[in-house]
């Protein structure tokens, strides 16, 4: 096997262009189980690690620029404020060791239907960049997913940063696993309020062969909160309208049976994980609280 190790991007984009089978490897903490278990032996690594551009975060106005490579320690230690849902998954993620390794970037290019940081960024709108040496070019994460671990990246093109905008609104991610750390995903959720938009947005983990939002859901949770002019009166929500939108999430599920849970277990968990992730953001909200 050989390692590539460019020391800048320009680099490392060419020598993904040269070599478009080359398996990137940042965090390493998926790629080296792969290997370990002789799921993948690729002919080429190429480690980004060293890397600069990829380890840094800006911000541009109101949206945040996440290097693909910054870690999810850095994440909930750095940018709890502006990035609220994002830390939140970000704390529930493996292990001190893992949290420390590894990436958002390196999640969005597993594209497991299971990653954490997925829910959290698909409520939040984010854009994840690709860089080739044709150029830059921003996805929305509506369209990045396209099936179990497969996303929209050409064979040329790198991660190279997350796009979010700052919360403007509170926002909520709620897992459940087989115990609290350590563990994969049995299902999960992500939740933002965009009061600007008068907007809710979602984000549904490990129920379906992609992260996905729920349409359905959202589009009827938005309509009850404009009718009911509950943006601006900060109204306490309707049981009713909380049990119809934990409805719609469960219905926009498609999940399966494996080893972590039954199809059904997840759509029970799902329906109480939207409702709670409503509930807690609406009460956030009605305090004043981004976060
Ligand atoms: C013990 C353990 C516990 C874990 N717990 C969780 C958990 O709770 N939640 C969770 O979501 N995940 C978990 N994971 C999985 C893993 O830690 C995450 O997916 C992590 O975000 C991967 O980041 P990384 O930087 O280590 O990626 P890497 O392993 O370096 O790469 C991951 C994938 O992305 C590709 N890739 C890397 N960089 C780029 C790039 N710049 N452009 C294009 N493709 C790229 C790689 O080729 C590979 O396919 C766990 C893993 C382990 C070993």
């Amino acid at each position: 096997m050989e390692f590539l190790a460019p020391a800048d991007l320009g680099d490392a984009v060419a020598a993904k262009a040269a070599h478009p089978d080359a398996v990137p490897i940042m965090g390493g903490t998926d790629v080296m189980v792969e290997l370990n278990f002789d799921r993948r032996r690729p002919e080429l690594l190429l480690d980004l690690g060293r890397v600069p551009e990829l380890r840094e975060w800006d911000r541009d106005g109101d949206r945040i620029r996440l290097g693909a490579a910054v870690s999810y320690s850095r994440v909930i230690a750095e940018l709890s404020g502006v990035l609220p849902g994002l830390a939140m998954a970000s704390r529930t993620v493996g292990s001190p060791q893992i949290r420390n390794r590894g990436s958002i970037g390196g999640n969005l290019g597993a594209a497991s239907p299971a990653g954490d940081a997925h829910p959290a960024l698909l409520a939040a709108a984010a854009e994840v960049e690709l860089t080739s040496v044709r150029g830059v070019r921003r996805v929305p994460i509506d369209d990045f997913f396209l099936g179990v671990k497969r996303h929209a990246g050409a064979p040329d093109e790198l991660i190279t940063a997350v796009w979010i905008g700052a919360a403007t609104g509170p926002q909520q991610f709620s897992k459940v696993g087989t115990r609290n750390a350590m563990v994969i995903a049995v299902c999960s959720f992500g939740l933002a309020l965009h009061p600007g938009s008068a907007q809710v947005r979602t984000g549904i983990g490990s129920a379906a062969p992609t992260p996905r939002r729920a349409a359905a859901a959202e589009t009827f949770v938005n309509a009850a909160l404009q009718d009911g002019n509950l943006w601006h009166s900060r109204d306490v929500l309707a049981e009713s309208l909380l049990t119809e939108f934990a409805r719609r999430v469960t219905a926009a599920a498609a999940p399966i049976d494996d080893v972590r849970g039954t199809a059904d277990y997840r759509r029970r968990a799902l329906g109480v994980l939207a409702r709670r992730c409503l509930q807690w953001a609406w009460t956030d909200y009605r305090s004043g609280s981004v976060g």
